[in-house]
């Protein structure tokens, strides 16, 4: 099964990769605040991950990574 990793430390909150992902399971994680002050993205079901990885590529600041 594929799996996504996302470094909330990098993470904008940009949210270009929720629009990304064709399985929507990104979300903001409105719970958590990075040190810039921002809500990093999350995946919220890993299981439905097909590893297109089109969030990872769409991520201007690399924050995602994609293993297969
Ligand atoms: S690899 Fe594809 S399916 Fe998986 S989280 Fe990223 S965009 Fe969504
Ligand atoms: S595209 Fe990158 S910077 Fe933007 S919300 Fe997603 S992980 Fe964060």
């Amino acid at each position: 099964m594929p799996k996504v990793i996302i470094d909330p430390d990098v993470c904008k909150s940009c949210e270009l990769c929720i629009t990304a992902c064709p399985k929507n399971i990104i979300d903001i994680d409105k719970k958590m605040i990075n040190d810039k002050g921002y809500h990093p993205a999350i995946v919220i079901d890993q299981e439905k991950c097909i590893g297109c990885s089109a969030c990872a590529i769409m991520c201007p600041d690399c924050a995602i990574t994609v293993e297969r």
